[in-house]
């Protein structure tokens, strides 16, 4: 008979689009004993949560939670509560998470219509706003604030305000963004956003912190036709995670998920969020001059560039296979590959959360400078 035993797995260093490295203390976290979830330890555990949620996306909105599911789900979530069939939603697109967007917009019975850019760059606020012009009954404008896929920070609050000049809801994905740098869900008026745990707030992967702004939580309780997805619907979600004392099963909280997501929340208000920024700011900045010392070339102008992910062009001549399995294989260290259109042809290396320290861009520097002699 085959015989099993536990898995010990290899400790890596996460320098990838994540997971990020998770901090110990996250992991211990997750090790406590599990509790019911309707436990009354639980329940105060669920509304700290969420107040460190609110503060980690700027924001009052009651409607600020985590999604049971990694954020992909929260993208979801986004898109079928506010989503009906027959809207017509403006996608910006310009890497691989607008085009799941769209794809979710499509899959939603709605009329997507794209604002396209080149992937590296931003998306254009001049064509957005032709969109916007040409479709007068548009009822969403939908981007991503750091996709992850280009390295592109695209610019969150002149986006919104466009958006809502021509009266337009506002869908942000925050996943890579939140913890790495300034997610302002108030100032810039956003009304639906989502993240995950896995980026830059360093926790485990699987779960998606979301916030939806009191017009949208309208906008949701007054649709014609029920959400789609019976375990997205926000209209009921909010029987378990909403605001008051009583609160109904709706699904299992993963219990232990949330301690971890808990725990390192606690982790960036400690830091505080400016220094969290701050950090990943001042970190990349030595990356960069240390890639840029060894002949590498980043590839998305500096005025947009994402601290916490970082394009890199291969150079001629370089196997990118090859160059990424020596650094899992010698030295346990993981960056990630390109994707799309900039497979073979670009790496990204993330400094996310935990995983955005000198320490680690002494050994990432070191280790490819071995690799690519
Ligand atoms: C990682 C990522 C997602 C998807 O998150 P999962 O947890 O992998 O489902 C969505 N959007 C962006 C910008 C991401 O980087």
């Amino acid at each position: 008979m085959q015989s099993y035993s536990s898995h010990i797995p290899q400790q890596r260093t996460l320098m990838g689009p994540g997971p990020s490295d998770v901090h110990p203390r996250v992991l211990n976290a997750m090790a406590r004993s599990t509790v019911g979830h309707l436990d009354p330890d639980f329940i105060a555990l669920m509304d700290q949560t969420k107040a460190l949620l609110q503060y980690a996306f700027k924001t009052d909105n009651a409607l600020t939670m985590p999604v049971s599911a990694p954020g992909s789900a929260g993208m979801e979530a986004a898109f079928v509560n506010l989503v009906e069939p027959g809207d017509t939603v403006i996608v910006c697109i310009n890497g691989v998470f607008g085009t799941r967007m769209r794809e979710n917009v499509v899959r939603s019975g709605a009329n997507a219509v794209t604002v396209e850019d080149d992937w590296g760059k931003q998306t254009d606020l001049n064509k957005l706003e032709d969109a916007l012009k040409a479709n007068p009954t548009a009822k969403v404008v939908a981007f991503v604030h750091a996709e992850t896929s280009t390295g592109v920070r695209n610019d969150a609050e002149k986006i919104a305000a466009l958006a809502r000049q021509y009266g337009c809801l506002t869908i942000m994905d925050a996943v890579t963004s939140l913890g790495g740098i300034d997610v302002a869900v108030d100032e810039w008026q956003i009304d639906a956003t989502y993240s995950g745990s896995q980026k830059c707030l360093s926790c485990v992967p699987g779960i998606s912190p979301v916030s939806f702004s009191d017009k949208a939580v309208e906008v949701i309780k007054s649709r014609k036709t029920p959400v789609q997805s019976w375990f997205l619907d926000m209209n009921l979600i909010v029987g378990y995670w909403g605001q008051g004392g009583k609160r109904a099963y709706h699904h299992t909280a993963p219990v232990n998920s949330i301690y971890a997501l808990h725990e390192s929340l606690i982790m960036l208000h400690e830091e505080g969020l400016e220094n969290a920024w701050r950090r990943h700011a001042r970190v990349h900045d030595k990356l960069v001059a240390g890639l840029e010392d060894m002949g590498l070339e980043m590839a998305v102008d500096k005025a947009y560039r994402l601290p916490q992910l970082n394009v890199v062009k291969i150079p001629e001549g370089v196997d990118d296979g090859h160059t990424r399995q020596r650094l899992l294989n010698d030295f346990n260290l993981e960056i990630g590959a390109g994707l799309g259109e900039f497979a073979g042809k670009r790496w990204r290396i993330g400094l996310m959360g935990a995983a955005c320290t000198d320490k680690n861009v002494d050994y990432c520097l070191a280790a490819l400078k071995s690799v690519l002699n």
